[in-house]
């Protein structure tokens, strides 16, 4: 349930409904938007609990949230949520866009990926250092090795990074190199990992996992909220259907719906949701056109010589190509490029 604060509320009332709550066994998270304040209350909720917080002073409504998704939900907070990283902001209406290579394979690799996304106006750059993978056999990534060289690209280019952290041990590790921590589709339901990335101090992606629902990866999100940190986006990669022609298949339609039932910004990386170069651009046009705030890219120098999904890879010529193309799409939705790039 949510406590909605009356506009004139005071902090030692808020304080006080704090208190009352933590003595119950339930955690109180606070949201001052700038037209009220509400407490969102976790844990095991019972009917009395409404009838006694209605009565406390400075308390406007209590409202149950009938979902089972309560920090990640618009109930909880209308106001859409901005993460600022460096002078970017992500979910203020600007389209974000994410590019680089899956992963790290070597530093010159990175850094001639890096100066060409840069200079066709991608803002983040995205490069995976520690690879979850689906085969033991495939590349599994450079570890501490390939930050280095993503921290090296962010020195040289100005770019942020994106990077995926595997398990919960190496959060520390990752943290000491990325600007945003991503949690990958196969640790979408990792618990231990999401409440290690719910402490960290930075903003991260949780992406969907490949078989979850709409409901479950906003529960997973609720994990990383529920410990504290707000600066979460979520990130649609297509998930698994009966179909075979693509490798996912992707969900176009679950942008609006988070749109429409979560504050948080969200994400569309049409290279793993289709798993094919050509499919990239129209799945993210497509994307845009539906309202996410942001596109991840594949990008690579040689994409048939990628030691990772080389079949999705766009080469630099198909990137700036798709570049142009969308900005032409959100200039027709009223929107701006992140960053000011304009063609
Ligand atoms: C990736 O971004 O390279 C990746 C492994 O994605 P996903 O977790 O969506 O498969
Ligand atoms: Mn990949």
């Amino acid at each position: 349930m949510i406590v909605v604060m009356k506009v004139d509320s005071r902090q030692k009332e808020i304080d006080d409904i704090l208190k009352r709550l933590a003595e119950r066994g339930l955690t109180g998270h606070l949201s001052k938007g700038v037209e009220r304040t509400v407490i969102g209350v976790v844990g095991q909720t019972y009917p009395e609990l409404r009838d006694m917080l209605e009565l406390l002073p400075g308390v406007e409504d209590v409202i149950p949230i009938t979902k089972p998704y309560k920090l990640s939900s618009r109930e909880f907070q209308s106001q859409d949520t901005v993460i600022r990283v460096g002078d970017l902001t992500i979910g203020g209406g600007e389209l974000v866009v994410m590019a680089g290579p899956c992963a790290v394979e070597s530093e010159e690799q990175l850094l001639e990926t890096a100066r060409a996304v840069k200079a066709a106006g991608a803002n983040i750059l995205r490069g995976g250092a520690f690879k979850p993978s689906t085969s033991p056999y495939a590349f599994r990534g450079l570890g501490e090795e390939g930050l280095k060289i993503l921290a090296q690209a962010r020195e040289e280019t100005g770019m942020p990074i994106i990077t995926e952290v595997v398990t919960p041990e190496d959060v520390g590790l990752v943290l000491r190199y990325a600007d945003i921590l991503q949690v990958g589709a196969r640790n979408m339901q990792n618990f231990v990992l999401l409440d290690e990335v719910g402490k960290a101090g930075k903003p991260v992606m949780l992406k969907r996992g490949m078989s979850a629902t709409i409901q479950e990866w906003l529960l997973s999100a609720e994990y990383i909220l529920s410990q504290g940190n707000r600066q979460l986006m979520l990130c649609e990669r297509g998930i698994r259907t009966f179909e075979t022609y693509t490798r996912n298949t992707m969900d176009v339609s679950a942008i609006p719906i988070i749109e429409k039932v979560s504050h948080l910004p969200i994400i569309a990386d049409p290279s793993h949701g289709t798993g094919k170069w050509y499919l990239v651009a129209p799945l993210a046009l497509a994307a845009v056109a539906a309202g996410a705030d942001g596109v991840m890219i594949e990008v690579h120098p040689s994409p048939d010589y990628a030691l990772k999904d080389g079949a999705q890879s766009l080469t630099f010529d198909n990137f700036q190509r798709l570049m142009a193309q969308l900005v032409s799409v959100v200039a027709s939705m009223g929107r701006k490029m992140a960053g000011g790039t304009n063609g």
